[in-house]
């Protein structure tokens, strides 16, 4: 047995040409890790898509209703950025179940990786940021409501802060969220974290990579959750078109080795998402995600899970 991957082919769904997010991204992260021999065909795992109660353990039964029969207002569908359609709703409901799979997968394994999530700017009744429904709070609540798990941590790396998470579980003592982000970035109106860390712009791998060693193992040790969530957005990287932090992919390869091996070393599970990252060059955004699913399978490997 090797890393559990979690795909689903309905993760991309069609955009307009010339659609800012990238969401070819997600069919070649499968790809490449196929061709890169990161992964064999066994590895994947085929998620499906959330019963409505799932998905309503965390949004409003209204704006889930809304969104999957597309009768939004333009406003809220304008907040979204992204234009309806059913295949979007597929994808949508499609990415959730992985999330969930991934936390199902990781409780069992030690370690599993999807290879999209990280919505985490959706709210309980509307959605922002290129995100409809928040995956991490979902799969949090649905694990927690399965028995499965009581206590968890969220770990946002990616560089825009985790507001929608922060503020669904902002009254919630058993789920921490900790979110460290470029400061002046979207979105404009930052919510409380359990822990918020705000980075300067510019921040380079050296100085990123100190801070977040800073504060990991205390948060590990204080906290001991029954599971780490880890949103791995790359938008940190120098090359992103919204991230405006400086990293290169040899410091986000160290952030993944960093985060994962200490989490696993202590004996925590870990179910990663991909989060944000927004580039032209498609090739070069592609291979800033699959560090992650590098990263995890040495480690996966060297801890012999
Ligand atoms: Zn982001």
């Amino acid at each position: 047995m090797d890393l559990p991957i979690i795909y689903h082919p309905a993760y991309v769904a069609p955009l307009p040409e010339g659609h800012r997010f990238p969401m070819p991204k997600f069919g070649k992260l499968y790809e490449l890790l196929l061709t890169d021999g990161v992964a064999n065909p066994e590895q994947f795992h085929t998620p499906k898509r959330p019963p409505t109660e799932w998905i309503e353990l965390v949004h409003t039964p209204e704006y889930v209703q809304a969104y999957c029969d597309g009768t939004l207002d333009p406003k809220a569908q304008r907040r979204i950025g992204l234009p309806w359609s059913p295949a979007l709703v597929n994808r949508t409901c499609t990415a959730v179940g992985g999330t969930i799979l991934t936390a199902q997968l990781a409780l069992q394994y030690g370690l599993a990786c999807n290879t999209a999530g990280g919505t985490h700017h959706a709210f309980p009744s509307y959605g922002s940021g290129f995100c409809i429904f928040n995956d991490l709070a979902i799969a949090s609540r649905v694990l927690q409501q399965l028995g499965l798990i009581q206590k968890i941590l969220i770990l946002d790396l990616d560089v825009h802060q985790g507001d929608g998470t922060a503020f669904i579980f902002q009254d919630d003592p058993s789920v921490f969220t900790f979110s460290m982000h470029c400061e002046v970035n979207f979105p404009g109106t930052k919510q409380k974290s359990d822990l918020d860390v705000p980075l300067p712009v510019g921040m380079d791998d050296d100085a990123y990579l100190q801070t977040l060693a800073k504060y990991l193992p205390d948060l590990l040790s204080e906290i001991q959750p029954d599971l780490v969530l880890y949103d791995a957005g790359v938008d940190p990287h120098a090359g992103d078109r919204l991230g405006k932090l400086a990293l290169t992919d040899t410091g986000i390869y160290r952030r993944e080795m960093l985060v994962l091996s200490t989490c696993v070393a202590a004996g925590y599970p870990v179910a990663s998402v991909i989060g944000g990252g927004y580039a032209d060059d498609l090739d070069a955004l592609t291979y800033r995600h699959s560090l992650l699913h590098r990263a995890a399978s040495e480690i996966y490997r060297k801890y012999h899970l």
